[in-house]
């Protein structure tokens, strides 16, 4: 018996949950899980300062988990290495020296990539030497104990400020893509916290804590549609990208991988079986199409630009690399959809940071993971949860 819970066509989509469903769980999952894994995927760049604008006395989380480790040495792309720089031991990264990196080396790695403004994101683009390198492979986004009213703060001012929640046909539908697109984000982040849980701190036992995750996500429909609403939204961008991630210079000095890196990108990018089930994941070219298209086209990417702000202020390190990188990813996601190419930007060819390209990648990851996750044990939990 399927115990499937969605069914029909993903919103403003062209396929099915259950092909959604099969194609991540057969074809794209496993190819993002490799892609990620390689040396140019797996190192992220960032301004991990507390650098919050809005509310400048928060501190940050005490919690152990909440603090990201620098890349060891033996991890790191040899073309970034200086030997002046070596430590042996793990140091988070907040503040410290150790996690600098040599960044006249950047130029010789990263090749033919540029610095490029997005107007979707509030960072600054330019490199500079608060940046340093996290290896996210090392640093994965889960539990980390951040909660409490500096969490509730951020998410409260991201939906209130920036994006309402609407009810049917009050808002336009622009306005309801921010939302689905914050609250899908919102969706994995939760499945993440409860897929990978500190269930008993003494022992440092992790696990999933499936209570959590139908408490935060499964027992709200529109939560998950929204989860896969996103997952599409950014599958779309990142295929309207492919000739320009085909193109792309996955360099960090290591042949092999990065040969692996560029054969995995364009067998995500031309995926026989994606292109045959659902060619086209989310129509852009339905949006901005009223007069005052190009007005609420500012006003929303003032909202994100908001939401991308918003991140400084997130007061755990480990939840801020990642909300910094995933609002990146969507910036990036909206930036390919909608401020290259279209009829406002005629000949404006896509450029694209590296960082954005990682970060779209990284996101788009963590969302197939999501969907993974609910689409196998969803309907387990759905089951036992009726009976408590
Ligand atoms: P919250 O998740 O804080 O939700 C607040 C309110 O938002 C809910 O009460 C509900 O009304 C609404 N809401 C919840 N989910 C949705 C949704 N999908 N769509 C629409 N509305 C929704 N904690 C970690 O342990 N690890 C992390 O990596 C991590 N990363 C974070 C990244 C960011 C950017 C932020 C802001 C927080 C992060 N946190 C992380 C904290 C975590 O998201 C929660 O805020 C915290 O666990 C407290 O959860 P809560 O039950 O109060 O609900």
């Amino acid at each position: 018996q399927d115990s499937r819970k969605y069914t029909g066509i993903v919103e403003d989509c062209c396929c099915d949950y259950e092909t959604v469903d099969s194609l991540n769980g057969g074809v794209l999952h496993p190819l993002l899980q490799e892609l990620v894994r390689t040396p140019f995927f797996r190192y992220f760049k960032v301004k991990l300062w507390c650098d919050c604008p809005f509310w400048p006395d928060d501190g940050m989380c005490k919690l152990r988990d909440c603090s990201v480790c620098e890349c060891p040495e033996n991890e790191f792309p040899e073309p970034f290495k200086n030997p002046s720089l070596r430590s042996d031991d793990l140091k988070c990264q907040e503040g410290k020296p150790q996690a600098a990196v040599d960044r006249t080396l950047d130029a010789k790695a990263f090749r033919g990539w540029i610095e490029v403004d997005n107007p979707w994101t509030h960072d600054d683009e330019t490199d500079n030497s608060e940046m340093t390198y996290v290896n996210l492979q090392l640093n994965p986004e889960r539990y980390t104990g951040y909660t409490g009213p500096s969490a509730r703060r951020i998410w409260d001012a991201i939906y209130a400020e920036n994006c309402p929640k609407y009810t049917s046909g009050e808002i336009c539908q622009e306005k309801r893509v921010l939302y689905k697109l914050i609250s899908g984000l919102h969706s994995s982040i939760s499945i993440h916290i409860a897929s990978e849980y500190l269930l008993d701190e003494a022992k440092n036992l992790w696990g999933r804590n499936l209570e959590l995750m139908y408490d935060r996500v499964l027992r709200y429909p529109d939560r998950v549609r929204n989860l896969y609403f996103t997952f599409m939204f950014v599958l779309r961008a990142v295929t309207k990208a492919a000739n320009y991630l085909e193109q792309a210079e996955y360099k960090t000095g290591n042949l092999e991988q990065d040969l692996k890196a560029q054969s995995l990108m364009r067998q995500l990018l031309y995926n026989p079986n994606l292109q045959a089930a659902c060619p086209l994941p989310f129509n852009e070219a339905k949006l901005w199409q009223g007069q005052s298209g190009p007005e609420l086209k500012q006003e929303i990417q003032k909202n994100f630009r908001n939401i991308s702000a918003l991140m400084d202020c997130v007061g755990c390190e480990k939840c801020r690399l990642w909300g910094k990188l995933q609002v990146l990813g969507l910036g990036t996601a909206l930036k390919i959809l909608f401020s290259v190419d279209g009829k406002n930007h005629p000949n404006q060819p896509l450029q694209l940071q590296r960082n954005e390209v990682i970060a779209l990648l990284n996101l788009l990851n963590r969302l197939s993971e999501s969907i993974n996750l609910v689409h196998e044990i969803g309907p387990s939990i759905d089951k036992s949860m009726e009976f408590t």
